[in-house]
């Protein structure tokens, strides 16, 4: 059986699910998503990375993935920020 909706290992830890659908997290001012299913978010970053190579420094820190809820959306500058969309879920879910 084929494999075609393998996802590369180094992007597993930028996808990320949320009531949404799923987001590609970048390091630009702008996360991908949502899209549909973790492939097409996958495909969406592949793109991007390879638009985006050389331009960025590459940082192996990214501290702010560390942990969701260590996400502070209030200070956040991102046009379209996976994270935010993520915490605007629980916070909506909390009040429910
Ligand atoms: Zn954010």
């Amino acid at each position: 059986m084929r494999n075609d909706t393998a996802i590369p290992a180094n992007h597993t830890n930028r996808l990320i699910h949320t009531a949404f659908g799923w987001y590609a997290m970048t390091r630009e001012q702008s996360d991908l998503g949502p899209f549909a299913s973790q492939q097409e978010a996958s495909l969406a970053l592949s793109r991007h990375i390879r638009v985006y190579k050389g331009v960025n420094i590459r940082c192996d820190g990214d501290a702010r993935h560390a942990g969701m809820s260590l996400h502070d959306t209030a200070h956040c500058n991102k046009s379209n920020c996976a994270l935010c969309a993520e915490a605007y879920i629980l916070n909506q879910s909390r009040i429910a």
